[in-house]
Parts: C-alpha cells; structure tokens; sequence
C-alpha cells in the first residue's frame, strides 16, 4: 500500500504537528544552504526521495515569564515533543506506507559542519522549501501562524510525496521593521544573516565552549583547593545544569523570538507585553535605516544573494492589506 501526502500530512497533524509539510529530497539536495558545507538528504541516505517538515509552536505564555529558566525549560520540552511526533510518522509510514522512514536527527550537529555549528539537515531550509515559512531578517525560520516562536524538524523516507509549494513572499516584514535587530543584546542580527559567535554568548550561555573554558581553568589552576572554588562557582553549577537538562546549554536567549510581530500568537498574547524594547538604542535604529537604504538601492547583500534568496522569499515582504 502507499500513503498520499494528504495522508501523511493528516497523520502528522493528529500526532502533533502544529504544521506539516513536504519537500522533495531532490530539491533539497540541488540546494544546499552552504553549498561548502552540503546538509543534504542524500549525504544522510541516498535513498530519501520526501522530506516531511515539521513545525511545534513553544506556547506564548514562555515568552512573558520573567524567569529565563522557564523559556529554556519549555523549549526543551518542545524539542522533545517533536522529537516524539517525528517518531510516530515515520513509524506510521513504514507500517502503513510500505516505505521506510526515520526521523532527522534534528539536534545533533557535526563538528565538520563549521565546527559543530551546523546539523545534517537544516531544519529551517527543509520547512522553507516544504512551504511552511521563510526566513526572517535573524535567518530564523517564520511561520505565518507563529513567526519564530516555533522549532523545525523532519522526517526522511524513501516514499515518494507530493511535495507543497515553497513561498515566494518574505513571511518576515524586513529592514522596515527590524525589532530583532533592535532587542539583540548582542548585536548579532545581521541583513538576513546573523553574526552566530555573538548570539552564542547569549543563545548558548553555559553551552560548549564555556563548558571548555571553566575546564581548563581548572586544569590550569595552581592547586587542588583552587580547583575545588572552580567547581563552586555559579557558571560551574549552570554548566552541570545544562549536561543535566540541557536547560541553559541552547536557546537560552528569547528576545529576537519573543518582540517579533510576526503571528497570530503575537497580536494575542505578547503585543502588550513587548510592545517597547529597552535594548534600543539610536545606533541600532541607524543601522537598521541603512538596511533599509542598501536594499530600496540594490546593492549586493549576501543574504539576499540570488543563492539565497529562494529561503527569504524572491517576492519580498507584501503588506496584508496590499495582497491579493
Ligand atoms: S537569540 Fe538573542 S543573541 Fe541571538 S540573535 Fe536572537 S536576540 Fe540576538
Ligand atoms: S522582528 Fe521584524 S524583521 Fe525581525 S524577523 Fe520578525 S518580522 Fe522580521
């Protein structure tokens, strides 16, 4: 037997899926989003011909606490859940479908992909190409029914899908509205790019390489009652805390997610509450003046290079009351 998209699309849907998706593995792999640094399906399994993109939205109510921990918890919680619907679509394919199928490993990352930085597959690219969304100025990926307050995953299988049409108008309203660009403590908000060392001292706060600096501070330390105070310390307590439950490890910073306009859950639940952003700043306005100046003149940008442009949307951003 052989399941329809709609079928499968449906499935998902019932388990779980906030949105749900296809994109053809042959697309994906003729558009990598680093070509240097191919996150293909083919390179996973040469097998794949669908890709099923999955979307989890984190509730809104994350996003108005006052308690870091509790965005950090919930997003964990999030990832899990998805991981779990993932799971059973593509145990549904097989028992159903006459297909294999399994689901991406969505938060493992390679240390030859720009030294762990990058997964085997973009999440965010794959809900892109199934028509889910497109990227935002912070290169997050955007849904119109939650803006970046969501997290992305898929499922592989040799099944052939109907796959859905990618977007083509910018989900993200852009350079005109630039709320990321002015609540990012760490100015890392790029023109549809962003600088990931810079967002990493806020995103991943006890991640990686704090983990490897508080180590060699305590190979390096002079003697043993030195290491002890080390181990005493609230980032070592924080590090552990993140091993633990990863709470703290990754996404520890919500601002550019939680001031964007973008979704329905923003005009309900945050607009009041993020309608101001104390981290901007007059330079940070400028800046976003001059992204505003640099693409009304044209010039080269390469986040909006013609490679690039397909995950932005070539039809730029239309305002709702201007379509058709
Ligand atoms: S997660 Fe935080 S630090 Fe990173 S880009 Fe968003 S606002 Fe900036
Ligand atoms: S805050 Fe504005 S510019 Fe940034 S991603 Fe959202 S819509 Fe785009």
């Amino acid at each position: 037997m052989t399941l329809t998209a709609d079928e499968v699309k449906q499935r998902a849907r019932e388990l779980g899926a906030d949105a749900v998706g296809i994109a053809s593995a042959a697309v994906l792999n003729a558009h990598p989003p680093d070509p240097k640094f191919p996150q293909t399906p083919e390179r996973i399994s040469p097998e794949i011909q669908s890709v099923i993109a999955i979307v989890k939205r984190i509730p809104a109510g994350a996003f108005r606490t006052k308690r870091l921990e509790c965005v950090q918890y919930m997003d964990q919680l999030v990832l899990r859940e998805m991981d779990k619907v993932c799971m059973r679509v593509a145990q549904f394919i097989e028992e159903e479908g006459g297909a294999y199928a399994f689901p991406l490993a969505s938060q493992e990352t390679k240390w030859e992909f720009k030294r762990a930085s990058y997964g085997y597959l973009s999440g965010r690219h794959v809900a892109v190409e199934a028509g889910l969304g497109t990227l935002g100025l912070e290169v997050n990926f955007l849904s119109p029914e939650f803006g970046p307050r969501c997290y992305t995953t898929a499922v592989l299988t040799t099944a052939m899908l109907e796959p859905d049409q990618k977007l083509t108008r910018q989900v993200c309203i852009g350079e005109a509205c630039s709320r990321c660009l002015h609540s990012c403590p760490a100015n890392a908000v790029l023109q549809w790019g962003i600088d990931k060392r810079a967002c990493s001292q806020f995103a991943q706060e006890f991640g990686y390489s704090v983990m490897l600096g508080q180590l060699q501070k305590f190979v390096q330390a002079a003697d043993a009652e030195t290491q002890v105070n080390i181990l005493k310390t609230p980032s070592a307590y924080a590090v552990w805390q993140g091993l633990l439950r990863v709470v703290g490890a990754f996404g520890d910073c919500p601002r550019c997610l939680e001031v964007c306009p973008v979704g329905d859950d923003y005009v309900q639940w945050l607009a009041d509450e993020h309608r101001e952003i104390p981290e901007k700043t007059p330079e940070k306005v400028a800046i976003a003046k001059q992204m505003q100046v640099d693409r009304k003149a044209g010039k080269d940008l390469p986040g909006l290079s013609p490679w690039n442009i397909r995950w932005v949307g070539e039809e730029g951003y239309v305002p709702p009351r201007k379509r058709p």
